[in-house]
C-alpha cells in the first residue's frame, strides 16, 4: 500500500489503488476549489453545496 488508506471492502481498496492512489484529483470545484477523483462526485457537490448542476456549467464550453 502506498498511502496507508485502508478499506474494509477489498473491491474498494482495488478501486482506490487503480483510480485514486497516487493520482491527482482532476475534478475541481471552481467555486470552493474542493477536488474530487470522480466527476459524479463533483456533480453531487455542485448540486448540494452550490445548488448548481455541473453539466449545466460545462455546457458553456460547448458554445463556440
Ligand atoms: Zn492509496
Ligand atoms: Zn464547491
Amino acid at each position: 500500500m502506498r498511502c496507508g488508506k485502508s478499506y474494509t471492502m477489498k473491491c474498494n481498496l482495488r478501486r482506490h489503488q487503480r483510480v485514486e492512489c497516487g493520482k491527482a484529483k482532476t475534478n475541481v470545484c471552481f467555486i470552493c476549489k474542493k477536488s474530487y477523483y470522480y466527476r459524479q462526485e463533483l456533480n453531487i457537490h455542485m448540486s448540494v453545496k452550490h445548488r448548481l448542476l455541473h453539466n449545466i456549467l460545462m455546457s458553456r464550453r460547448s458554445v463556440d
